[in-house]
């Protein structure tokens, strides 16, 4: 079964790269083809940035980055920045009083090149290129999470210059490159928990895949009108000490089930009536062991054997014994809470008789799980469980791990999670 061991895989690679704090290396080989990506990134940012410039800025005319481009490592600092000395940090980094941009040769960029690909790297500088843009368009008088969107926004818009093949660097990326490098920026993302206000935040991975996204399909223009007020920022802190403490996680994979089973169950009793007008008959959930699932002739499902909303029977069925506990525990209890989403929509979406199968049909069920994800985010603290910070990374986190492409003209994650932030940031509404 492809998919599972695709799964398995990435979860892999989700708990390794946890933290991002690689450990210090000599320079090695990696180091020197890294650079070299970054090299010919920053080439290709630039000569972007020249025809591009202009009809964002009134005209004026590009000043590509005078102060220079700075690898560094530990016994090799970067050059000071606004006259301190920088630290050595497994870090990318845009100096804005000295104009030049500096990244770690030794561990950061290698090790992102290694695990998610050179085109990540290409899109970790385009957004550090993109600091250098806010500062010649005299735009930084902003809160810090509207500038690091902007600079995923920008980052994005050269990504869909590479996906047009104009890039100079890169070729077109496939579709697994870029959901490698989709999950390169779920990685690089702020501790959960970060106030969107806090010095240096740089946003969620929803956020800052939703930036990304909005860049490649319409431009730096767009990226260049992001303003506190016009942004839609997902980030919160955690809002008691309690909740801090637990890593706003709950305390275990059957308590994660039970609550949002229980939920899921509840918010397509109040909502479904008004999709269709009729009501929600109680949805039968069948838990079951690892490679025995009950007997289904029309499984619906987007992870194979592991987990299907079943047409037939008008059930859905997971396993409880691998699949379930490995996303709670490798990604979180909102990983859980995906699994549920999705198959409580796949069932939406067959009771309300619509395809769950077809491309568009696949792209409904993500935004109908999305709409619970909204109504988990927006309703008031008295009701039930709410979202808590790191809850929606957790979410996207899932869905790429669910959704990978592989064959022919099923949705890509990259689609299916722009489905699903529809759903959680519009509601029920947007999945006609
Ligand atoms: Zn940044």
């Amino acid at each position: 079964m492809p998919k599972v061991r695709i799964l398995a895989g990435l979860l892999t690679l989700l708990l390794a790269g946890c933290g991002l704090v690689p450990a210090p290396g000599p320079a090695t080989d990696a180091t020197a083809a890294s650079s070299a990506v970054v090299t010919k990134s920053l080439r290709d940012v630039e000569r972007f940035w020249a025809a591009r410039y202009p009809p964002i800025a009134d005209g004026a005319k590009f000043q590509p980055v005078q102060g220079g481009y700075h690898p560094y490592t530990e016994n090799d600092p970067p050059p000071a920045c606004g006259g301190e000395p920088v630290e050595y940090q497994p870090n990318a980094f845009y100096c804005p009083t000295e104009d030049f941009i500096a990244w770690d040769a030794q561990n950061l960029i290698p090790q992102l090149q290694e695990t998610y690909g050179a085109l990540l790297v290409g899109v970790v500088m385009a957004h550090e290129y993109g600091h250098a843009i806010q500062t010649r368009l005299g735009r930084t008088r902003q809160p810090t999470v509207v500038l690091e969107q902007q600079a995923d926004c920008f980052a994005g818009a050269w990504l869909a210059e590479v996906q047009a093949g104009r890039s100079e660097a890169f070729q077109k990326a496939s579709e697994s490159q870029l959901e490698n490098t989709v999950a390169g920026v779920l990685m690089l993302r702020d501790q959960p928990g970060t106030s969107a206000l806090a010095e240096g935040a740089h946003g969620n991975a929803f956020d800052r895949i939703r930036a990304l996204q909005e860049g490649m399909e319409q431009g730096n223009g767009q990226c260049a009108g992001y303003r506190a007020d016009n942004l839609p920022v997902t980030e919160v802190p955690f809002s008691t000490r309690a909740e801090a403490a637990s890593g706003g996680e709950l305390a275990s994979y059957e308590e994660s089930v039970n609550l949002l089973a229980q939920d899921a169950q509840s918010y397509w009793q109040r909502t479904f009536p008004r999709l269709t007008g009729s009501a929600w008959p109680e949805l039968p959930i069948q838990p079951f062991e690892a490679g025995s699932p009950p007997d289904c002739r029309q499984p619906d499902t987007s992870a194979q054997g592991a987990a299907f909303y079943c047409r037939d029977g008008d059930y859905i069925a997971f396993d409880n014994q691998d699949l379930g506990p490995a996303l709670y525990e490798r990604i979180g209890d909102n990983a859980v809470g995906m699994l549920l989403g999705d198959l409580f929509a796949r069932a939406a979406q067959a009771r309300r008789g619509a395809s769950t199968t077809d491309k568009k049909g696949q792209l409904a069920v993500d935004c109908l799980a999305g709409s619970w994800t909204n109504d988990l985010l927006t309703r008031g603290e008295d009701r039930g469980i709410r979202l808590s910070p790191g809850d929606l990374d957790e979410a996207v986190a899932a869905l790429l791990a669910f959704g990978r492409a592989d064959e022919g003209n099923a949705p890509t994650a990259f689609e299916r999670i722009a489905a699903y932030r529809q759903g959680v940031l519009e509601g029920l509404n947007a999945c006609d």
